[in-house]
């Protein structure tokens, strides 16, 4: 005779498609759900930069985002990390949920960055009645799940094991096995991964192992470091833009050692990458030490408590000393800071992505 099975895992979104995950854990007295993310797959199909979603319903009519019955009755929801095919739009989610994020600070940062946005990513925050958390790090919280560290372009993400009545289940979200950064600073950033995890602890059994396979194998985009250096290089004598999504953070930190072992001045051009790296900086006193001597452009950016300032003018001076550090989508408006005239020909700029974004 068979015992009754406990654990029953559906696969809601993200089985054969890439990202918009969303799994729901049934148990004998509890229900979970990790992650809730927007498929983008099917986003695209309806809606562009003038055709906008008409609200939360048509989004969930749609199939782009989870159905209400998804979330009945449920202990929490478990985000992996901060991409929107992952977090998804909290304004989906029913009054008093419960919901646990992989940082309290960086998620503040996003509902400041999308509470007033005049397009659908207003959708983005949770209602107030939204009770969010912080996971529980390398120890089992009152759901009997732990997260567990990954490498990933957004920093930080976890994978999570739900330890179960009577199975045991590991679900890794997005992950990769190769660093872009040297050791010394994977090191700082990832004491410990979901590698060294199961390779300490090789009696912990899993009995169903959830895999987001997008990002196995080689980092596509960008080049790997070498050819970046060379690239560099060749470019010393003009001013360089690198443009990155501020949420890249292991590209941007990589990007401003570089150049900063070869010489640059780094200016940072960006509120949210500047709110972002201040954020990162207080919490690791190395990513600190890494920022000390860059600078934010006042013409820009109103804050930043780790930088030093500076204004167009002062790089118009003598460009070739600065590189600078612009958000991806809105590299058009740096542009528009600075007196053409002034430069040599031929400021190269570097557009830089580890993955697509919406
Ligand atoms: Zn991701």
């Amino acid at each position: 005779m068979g015992e009754k099975i406990m654990v029953n895992i559906k696969i809601i979104q993200g089985g054969r498609e890439i990202g918009g995950n969303c799994i729901r854990i049934e148990d004998k007295d509890r229900i979970l759900v990790f992650d809730q993310g927007i498929r983008f797959s099917i986003f695209r199909r309806f809606f562009t930069r003038n055709i906008e979603p008409l609200g939360i319903p048509e989004l969930r009519e749609l199939r782009i985002i989870p159905s209400e019955k998804v979330f009945e009755d449920i202990d929490s929801i478990y985000i992996t990390h901060f991409h929107l095919d992952h977090l998804g739009l909290l304004q989906n989610l029913p009054v008093k949920t419960k919901i646990k994020v992989p940082s309290i600070r960086i998620f503040n940062l996003f509902e400041k960055w999308f509470r007033f946005s005049s397009s659908w990513l207003k959708y983005v925050p949770p209602r107030y009645s939204i009770q969010i958390d912080e996971v529980s790090l390398m120890k089992s919280d009152e759901n009997n799940v732990m997260a567990i560290p990954v490498k990933h372009s957004v920093y930080p993400s976890y994978g999570y094991i739900y330890f179960g009545s009577d199975e045991t289940i590991f679900y890794t979200g997005d992950f990769r096995l190769t660093s872009i950064l040297d050791e010394q600073y994977d090191l700082k950033l990832y004491e410990s991964t979901m590698i060294e995890y199961f390779e300490d602890n090789r009696d912990i059994r899993i009995d169903s192992l959830i895999v987001e396979g997008t990002n196995f194998g080689q980092i596509t985009t960008p080049m790997d470091i070498r050819i970046i250096r060379t690239l560099i290089k060749n470019m010393l004598d003009e001013m360089i833009i690198i443009a990155v999504h501020p949420l890249e953070f292991e590209l941007i930190l990589l990007m401003i050692m570089e150049l900063k072992k070869l010489g640059k001045n780094i200016v940072i051009a960006c509120e949210r990458l500047a709110e972002i790296l201040d954020e990162y900086a207080k919490q690791l006193p190395e990513i600190q030490r890494e920022l000390e001597n860059t600078f934010i452009l006042i013409d820009m950016v109103t804050k930043g408590v780790i930088f030093n300032s500076i204004d167009v003018s002062s790089i118009e001076d003598d460009p070739s000393r600065y590189a600078i550090i612009v958000d991806i989508k809105r590299i058009i408006n740096y542009l528009r800071l600075f007196d053409i005239e002034k430069f040599s020909l031929g400021s190269p700029i570097i557009m830089l992505t580890s993955e697509p974004f919406e």
